[in-house]
Protein backbone atom coordinates (compact mmCIF):
# COMPACT_ATOMS: atom_id res chain seq x y z
CA UNK A 1 0.00 0.00 0.00
CA UNK A 2 1.09 2.98 -0.48
CA UNK A 3 0.88 7.01 -0.77
CA UNK A 4 0.01 9.59 -3.55
CA UNK A 5 0.44 13.12 -3.40
CA UNK A 6 -0.28 16.28 -5.54
CA UNK A 7 1.30 19.20 -5.21
CA UNK A 8 -0.69 22.01 -6.31
CA UNK A 9 1.68 25.03 -6.74
CA UNK A 10 -0.58 27.94 -6.79
CA UNK A 11 -1.84 30.88 -3.58
CA UNK A 12 -3.86 33.88 -4.21
CA UNK A 13 -1.57 35.73 -2.29
CA UNK A 14 1.34 34.78 0.05
CA UNK A 15 1.87 34.35 3.57
CA UNK A 16 4.76 36.42 4.87
CA UNK A 17 6.07 32.98 6.95
CA UNK A 18 5.56 30.49 3.64
CA UNK A 19 8.39 28.95 2.89
CA UNK A 20 6.56 26.37 0.44
CA UNK A 21 6.63 25.87 -3.44
CA UNK A 22 3.81 27.94 -4.67
CA UNK A 23 3.22 31.19 -7.02
CA UNK A 24 0.40 33.69 -6.45
CA UNK A 25 0.57 34.24 -10.65
CA UNK A 26 -2.50 31.91 -12.14
CA UNK A 27 -1.20 32.37 -16.12
CA UNK A 28 0.04 28.96 -15.89
CA UNK A 29 -2.60 26.74 -13.71
CA UNK A 30 -4.21 24.54 -17.06
CA UNK A 31 -0.46 23.86 -17.93
CA UNK A 32 0.64 23.26 -15.47
CA UNK A 33 -2.76 21.00 -14.45
CA UNK A 34 -1.74 19.50 -17.86
CA UNK A 35 1.35 18.79 -16.62
CA UNK A 36 0.81 16.90 -13.89
CA UNK A 37 -1.98 14.84 -15.69
CA UNK A 38 1.15 13.52 -17.78
CA UNK A 39 3.66 13.26 -15.15
CA UNK A 40 0.85 10.94 -13.35
CA UNK A 41 0.53 8.89 -16.65
CA UNK A 42 4.40 9.09 -17.35
CA UNK A 43 5.15 7.52 -13.21
CA UNK A 44 2.54 4.68 -13.39
CA UNK A 45 5.29 2.60 -12.56
CA UNK A 46 7.41 3.97 -9.84
CA UNK A 47 5.79 2.14 -7.14
CA UNK A 48 5.66 -0.87 -8.39
CA UNK A 49 1.76 -1.80 -8.72
CA UNK A 50 1.52 -1.15 -5.55
CA UNK A 51 -2.24 -0.26 -4.94
CA UNK A 52 -2.92 3.73 -3.45
CA UNK A 53 -4.61 3.68 -0.18
CA UNK A 54 -3.78 7.07 0.55
CA UNK A 55 -4.27 10.73 -1.81
CA UNK A 56 -3.40 13.99 -0.32
CA UNK A 57 -3.81 17.23 -2.48
CA UNK A 58 -1.54 19.57 -0.78
CA UNK A 59 0.24 23.22 -1.89
CA UNK A 60 0.17 25.93 -2.65
CA UNK A 61 -3.80 25.48 -1.97
CA UNK A 62 -5.44 23.37 -3.82
CA UNK A 63 -9.18 24.66 -2.85
CA UNK A 64 -9.15 27.21 -5.03
CA UNK A 65 -8.48 24.32 -8.15
CA UNK A 66 -12.01 24.42 -10.07
CA UNK A 67 -14.40 21.51 -11.06
CA UNK A 68 -12.77 20.47 -14.24
CA UNK A 69 -8.84 21.36 -12.78
CA UNK A 70 -9.78 18.60 -10.14
CA UNK A 71 -11.61 16.31 -12.80
CA UNK A 72 -8.90 16.34 -14.73
CA UNK A 73 -6.39 15.14 -12.33
CA UNK A 74 -9.05 12.90 -10.48
CA UNK A 75 -9.45 11.38 -14.00
CA UNK A 76 -5.59 10.75 -14.41
CA UNK A 77 -5.50 9.44 -10.97
CA UNK A 78 -7.81 6.56 -11.43
CA UNK A 79 -6.80 5.99 -15.01
CA UNK A 80 -3.35 4.99 -14.11
CA UNK A 81 -3.34 3.70 -10.95
CA UNK A 82 -4.75 0.96 -8.68
CA UNK A 83 -6.70 2.79 -6.02
CA UNK A 84 -8.22 1.10 -2.72
CA UNK A 85 -11.75 0.99 -2.52
CA UNK A 86 -11.62 3.34 0.28
CA UNK A 87 -8.98 5.54 0.18
CA UNK A 88 -8.70 8.35 2.49
CA UNK A 89 -8.22 11.28 0.09
CA UNK A 90 -7.61 14.73 1.99
CA UNK A 91 -7.70 18.10 0.35
CA UNK A 92 -5.68 21.23 1.99
CA UNK A 93 -7.73 23.78 1.95
CA UNK A 94 -8.20 27.56 3.05
CA UNK A 95 -11.20 28.76 4.75
CA UNK A 96 -12.08 31.67 1.86
CA UNK A 97 -12.48 29.22 -0.47
CA UNK A 98 -15.21 26.90 1.55
CA UNK A 99 -18.37 28.18 0.15
CA UNK A 100 -21.18 24.96 0.50
CA UNK A 101 -21.36 24.94 -3.21
CA UNK A 102 -17.55 24.38 -3.16
CA UNK A 103 -17.94 21.70 -0.35
CA UNK A 104 -20.24 19.56 -1.99
CA UNK A 105 -18.22 19.39 -5.18
CA UNK A 106 -15.32 18.69 -2.80
CA UNK A 107 -16.88 15.71 -1.30
CA UNK A 108 -18.62 14.69 -4.52
CA UNK A 109 -15.60 14.18 -6.19
CA UNK A 110 -14.19 11.91 -3.59
CA UNK A 111 -12.52 13.78 -0.95
CA UNK A 112 -13.11 12.71 2.52
CA UNK A 113 -10.76 14.58 4.40
CA UNK A 114 -10.11 18.00 5.08
CA UNK A 115 -7.23 20.35 6.19
CA UNK A 116 -7.91 23.69 7.05
CA UNK A 117 -5.36 26.28 7.23
CA UNK A 118 -7.15 28.28 9.83
CA UNK A 119 -3.68 29.17 11.74
CA UNK A 120 -5.46 31.71 13.70
CA UNK A 121 -8.56 32.95 15.03
CA UNK A 122 -7.08 35.93 15.47
CA UNK A 123 -7.63 38.91 13.01
CA UNK A 124 -4.54 40.98 14.10
CA UNK A 125 -2.59 37.79 13.39
CA UNK A 126 -4.20 36.23 10.54
CA UNK A 127 -3.76 40.41 8.76
CA UNK A 128 0.23 40.08 10.52
CA UNK A 129 0.41 36.61 8.24
CA UNK A 130 -0.91 38.06 5.32
CA UNK A 131 -3.26 35.56 5.15
CA UNK A 132 -6.38 36.23 2.74
CA UNK A 133 -9.42 34.96 5.27
CA UNK A 134 -10.68 36.15 8.45
CA UNK A 135 -11.48 35.10 11.78
CA UNK A 136 -15.44 34.69 11.28
CA UNK A 137 -14.33 32.85 8.28
CA UNK A 138 -11.87 30.69 10.09
CA UNK A 139 -14.91 29.63 13.16
CA UNK A 140 -17.29 29.31 9.75
CA UNK A 141 -15.91 27.26 7.50
CA UNK A 142 -16.29 24.22 9.74
CA UNK A 143 -19.61 24.32 10.11
CA UNK A 144 -20.44 24.63 5.93
CA UNK A 145 -17.85 21.57 6.00
CA UNK A 146 -20.09 19.16 8.51
CA UNK A 147 -23.33 20.26 6.26
CA UNK A 148 -21.92 19.53 3.25
CA UNK A 149 -21.14 16.04 4.97
CA UNK A 150 -17.23 16.50 6.01
CA UNK A 151 -17.14 14.02 9.01
CA UNK A 152 -13.20 14.19 9.51
CA UNK A 153 -11.74 17.49 9.41
CA UNK A 154 -8.27 19.15 10.38
CA UNK A 155 -6.92 22.19 11.28
CA UNK A 156 -3.99 23.81 11.13
CA UNK A 157 -2.81 26.24 14.32
CA UNK A 158 0.50 28.33 14.41
CA UNK A 159 1.81 29.14 17.79
CA UNK A 160 4.89 30.96 19.23
CA UNK A 161 4.39 33.95 17.02
CA UNK A 162 5.75 37.29 17.96
CA UNK A 163 3.66 39.30 20.01
CA UNK A 164 0.73 36.78 20.45
CA UNK A 165 0.85 36.63 24.39
CA UNK A 166 0.05 32.70 26.13
CA UNK A 167 -3.17 33.88 27.01
CA UNK A 168 -3.93 34.80 23.21
CA UNK A 169 -2.67 31.87 22.28
CA UNK A 170 -4.90 29.85 24.79
CA UNK A 171 -7.73 31.73 23.52
CA UNK A 172 -7.18 30.12 20.04
CA UNK A 173 -7.17 26.56 21.74
CA UNK A 174 -9.86 27.17 23.27
CA UNK A 175 -11.78 28.17 19.91
CA UNK A 176 -10.37 25.33 18.18
CA UNK A 177 -11.95 22.94 20.80
CA UNK A 178 -15.11 24.77 20.66
CA UNK A 179 -15.49 23.76 17.13
CA UNK A 180 -14.00 20.31 17.61
CA UNK A 181 -12.53 19.26 14.60
CA UNK A 182 -11.38 15.67 14.16
CA UNK A 183 -7.68 16.17 13.77
CA UNK A 184 -5.61 19.60 14.88
CA UNK A 185 -2.00 20.15 13.67
CA UNK A 186 -0.14 22.98 15.27
CA UNK A 187 3.17 24.21 14.27
CA UNK A 188 5.63 26.73 15.52
CA UNK A 189 6.29 29.78 13.74
CA UNK A 190 9.65 29.19 12.48
CA UNK A 191 10.93 32.21 10.23
CA UNK A 192 12.54 31.32 7.20
CA UNK A 193 15.46 33.11 5.43
CA UNK A 194 13.46 33.69 1.63
CA UNK A 195 10.31 34.58 3.11
CA UNK A 196 9.20 37.86 4.18
CA UNK A 197 9.06 37.44 7.74
CA UNK A 198 13.14 36.22 7.07
CA UNK A 199 13.42 39.43 5.07
CA UNK A 200 11.75 41.52 8.22
CA UNK A 201 14.03 39.76 10.62
CA UNK A 202 17.31 40.76 8.68
CA UNK A 203 16.39 43.80 8.72
CA UNK A 204 15.40 44.17 12.21
CA UNK A 205 11.81 45.07 11.68
CA UNK A 206 10.90 40.73 13.17
CA UNK A 207 11.96 39.37 16.45
CA UNK A 208 11.38 35.74 16.69
CA UNK A 209 9.68 34.43 20.36
CA UNK A 210 12.60 33.34 22.92
CA UNK A 211 12.69 29.55 23.60
CA UNK A 212 10.91 29.82 26.67
CA UNK A 213 8.14 31.58 26.29
CA UNK A 214 7.68 28.84 22.76
CA UNK A 215 8.05 25.94 25.36
CA UNK A 216 5.58 27.23 27.09
CA UNK A 217 2.89 27.83 24.60
CA UNK A 218 3.71 24.48 22.92
CA UNK A 219 3.30 22.64 27.03
CA UNK A 220 0.11 24.12 27.18
CA UNK A 221 -1.19 23.20 23.72
CA UNK A 222 -0.33 19.48 24.33
CA UNK A 223 -1.95 19.82 27.98
CA UNK A 224 -5.03 21.28 26.57
CA UNK A 225 -5.28 19.23 23.45
CA UNK A 226 -4.75 15.63 25.37
CA UNK A 227 -7.20 16.89 27.91
CA UNK A 228 -9.61 17.42 25.38
CA UNK A 229 -9.21 13.89 24.24
CA UNK A 230 -7.11 14.17 21.31
CA UNK A 231 -4.06 11.55 21.11
CA UNK A 232 -0.67 13.51 20.25
CA UNK A 233 0.20 10.92 18.32
CA UNK A 234 3.13 12.79 16.44
CA UNK A 235 5.00 16.28 17.68
CA UNK A 236 2.87 18.52 15.80
CA UNK A 237 -0.03 16.63 15.08
CA UNK A 238 -2.96 15.65 17.45
CA UNK A 239 -6.35 13.56 16.60
CA UNK A 240 -9.21 12.22 18.34
CA UNK A 241 -8.76 7.89 18.56
CA UNK A 242 -8.79 7.38 14.34
CA UNK A 243 -8.49 10.23 12.66
CA UNK A 244 -4.65 10.26 12.72
CA UNK A 245 -3.45 11.66 9.55
CA UNK A 246 -3.14 7.61 7.30
CA UNK A 247 -1.19 9.75 4.54
CA UNK A 248 0.84 11.53 6.78
CA UNK A 249 1.50 8.40 9.20
CA UNK A 250 2.67 6.80 5.97
CA UNK A 251 5.67 9.21 6.10
CA UNK A 252 6.64 8.63 9.18
CA UNK A 253 6.06 4.44 8.71
CA UNK A 254 8.78 4.58 6.16
CA UNK A 255 5.78 3.81 3.60
CA UNK A 256 6.90 4.28 -0.63
CA UNK A 257 4.74 7.16 -1.92
CA UNK A 258 4.76 9.30 -4.90
CA UNK A 259 4.79 12.87 -5.61
CA UNK A 260 3.52 14.73 -8.88
CA UNK A 261 3.86 18.26 -9.28
CA UNK A 262 6.00 21.31 -9.30
CA UNK A 263 8.49 20.50 -5.93
CA UNK A 264 7.03 16.94 -5.41
CA UNK A 265 9.09 14.62 -3.70
CA UNK A 266 8.98 10.41 -3.69
CA UNK A 267 10.10 7.99 -2.14
CA UNK A 268 10.19 4.33 -3.29
CA UNK A 269 12.48 2.62 -0.12
CA UNK A 270 15.72 3.03 -1.92
CA UNK A 271 16.02 6.32 -3.03
CA UNK A 272 14.16 9.88 -2.92
CA UNK A 273 13.14 11.71 -6.19
CA UNK A 274 12.99 16.05 -5.77
CA UNK A 275 10.33 17.53 -8.60
CA UNK A 276 11.72 20.90 -9.54
CA UNK A 277 10.22 23.61 -7.78
CA UNK A 278 9.33 26.15 -10.59
CA UNK A 279 5.81 26.07 -12.59
CA UNK A 280 7.55 27.51 -15.32
CA UNK A 281 10.53 24.71 -15.53
CA UNK A 282 8.19 21.88 -14.71
CA UNK A 283 5.64 22.61 -17.30
CA UNK A 284 8.53 23.46 -20.02
CA UNK A 285 9.97 20.39 -19.07
CA UNK A 286 6.74 18.00 -19.08
CA UNK A 287 5.81 19.56 -22.52
CA UNK A 288 9.09 18.36 -24.00
CA UNK A 289 8.98 14.98 -22.37
CA UNK A 290 10.48 14.57 -19.61
CA UNK A 291 9.92 14.85 -16.06
CA UNK A 292 12.21 17.29 -14.52
CA UNK A 293 13.40 15.67 -11.23
CA UNK A 294 16.75 14.87 -9.44
CA UNK A 295 17.52 11.53 -7.72
CA UNK A 296 19.42 10.69 -4.50
CA UNK A 297 20.21 7.01 -3.47
CA UNK A 298 20.19 6.71 0.26
CA UNK A 299 22.65 5.62 2.06
CA UNK A 300 22.83 3.30 5.36
CA UNK A 301 23.57 6.82 7.32
CA UNK A 302 20.44 8.25 5.38
CA UNK A 303 18.16 6.00 6.20
CA UNK A 304 19.35 5.04 9.92
CA UNK A 305 18.78 9.07 10.39
CA UNK A 306 15.38 9.62 8.49
CA UNK A 307 14.11 6.51 10.79
CA UNK A 308 15.34 7.84 14.02
CA UNK A 309 13.89 11.49 12.92
CA UNK A 310 10.54 10.68 11.93
CA UNK A 311 9.76 7.56 14.27
CA UNK A 312 11.00 9.34 17.53
CA UNK A 313 8.57 12.32 16.86
CA UNK A 314 5.48 9.56 16.66
CA UNK A 315 3.55 8.13 19.95
CA UNK A 316 4.57 4.73 18.10
CA UNK A 317 8.51 5.61 18.47
CA UNK A 318 11.56 4.30 17.46
CA UNK A 319 12.24 0.74 17.28
CA UNK A 320 15.73 -0.63 18.40
CA UNK A 321 15.10 -4.27 16.74
CA UNK A 322 14.16 -2.49 13.18
CA UNK A 323 17.12 -0.78 13.27
CA UNK A 324 19.40 -3.93 14.37
CA UNK A 325 17.52 -5.98 12.07
CA UNK A 326 17.04 -4.33 9.12
CA UNK A 327 20.16 -1.52 9.02
CA UNK A 328 22.61 -2.68 11.35
CA UNK A 329 22.60 -0.24 13.64
CA UNK A 330 22.52 -0.88 18.13
CA UNK A 331 21.20 2.84 18.54
CA UNK A 332 21.73 1.68 22.21
CA UNK A 333 25.47 2.01 21.75
CA UNK A 334 24.78 5.18 20.76
CA UNK A 335 27.06 7.65 23.21
CA UNK A 336 24.15 9.99 24.29
CA UNK A 337 21.60 7.33 24.38
CA UNK A 338 21.74 6.42 27.97
CA UNK A 339 22.24 10.03 28.81
CA UNK A 340 18.85 10.54 27.11
CA UNK A 341 17.41 7.94 29.28
CA UNK A 342 18.94 9.36 32.66
CA UNK A 343 17.69 13.00 32.12
CA UNK A 344 14.67 11.24 31.58
CA UNK A 345 14.25 12.78 27.92
CA UNK A 346 13.48 9.14 26.56
CA UNK A 347 11.94 5.93 28.17
CA UNK A 348 12.70 2.86 26.47
CA UNK A 349 9.73 0.12 27.17
CA UNK A 350 11.30 -3.29 25.88
CA UNK A 351 13.06 -2.80 22.26
CA UNK A 352 11.03 0.87 21.50
CA UNK A 353 11.56 3.99 22.88
CA UNK A 354 9.89 7.32 22.88
CA UNK A 355 9.87 10.40 23.72
CA UNK A 356 8.66 11.78 27.44
CA UNK A 357 7.30 14.96 27.82
CA UNK A 358 10.20 16.94 28.80
CA UNK A 359 11.90 15.09 25.68
CA UNK A 360 9.35 16.26 23.31
CA UNK A 361 10.44 20.08 23.86
CA UNK A 362 13.88 19.09 22.52
CA UNK A 363 12.31 16.44 20.20
CA UNK A 364 15.01 18.08 17.23
CA UNK A 365 17.59 18.20 19.13
CA UNK A 366 17.18 14.67 20.66
CA UNK A 367 17.00 12.96 17.16
CA UNK A 368 20.23 15.38 16.05
CA UNK A 369 22.56 13.57 18.86
CA UNK A 370 21.91 9.81 17.53
CA UNK A 371 22.70 10.15 13.98
CA UNK A 372 25.48 8.81 11.72
CA UNK A 373 27.53 10.37 10.29
CA UNK A 374 28.60 8.53 6.89
S1 LIG B 1 0.72 29.14 3.79
FE1 LIG B 1 -0.53 28.06 2.30
S2 LIG B 1 -1.89 29.69 1.46
FE2 LIG B 1 -0.18 30.73 2.46
S3 LIG B 1 1.30 31.07 0.80
FE3 LIG B 1 1.84 29.14 1.85
S4 LIG B 1 0.88 27.55 0.66
FE4 LIG B 1 -0.11 29.49 0.09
Amino acid sequence: MAGLYIHIPFCKQACHYCDFHFSTNQELRQRVVEAISKELKWQREYLNNESIETIYWGGGTPSILLRNELEIILDSIFKNFSVVTHPEITLEANPDDLTFEKLALLKKIGTNRLSIGIQSFDDSILQFFNRAHNSVEAEQCISIAREAGFNNISIDLIHSTPGQSLSAWKSNIEKALALRPEHISAYSLTIEEKTTFGQWQKKGKLQAIDEKESAEQFELLIESLTQAGYEHYEISNFSKPGFESKHNSSYWKQKKYLGIGPSAHSYDGISRQYNISNNHLYVNSIESGKIPFEREVLTRANKINEYIFTTLRTMWGTDLGYLEKELDYRLAENQFFQTFLEKGLVVANQHIIRLTSKGKLLADQIASDLFISE
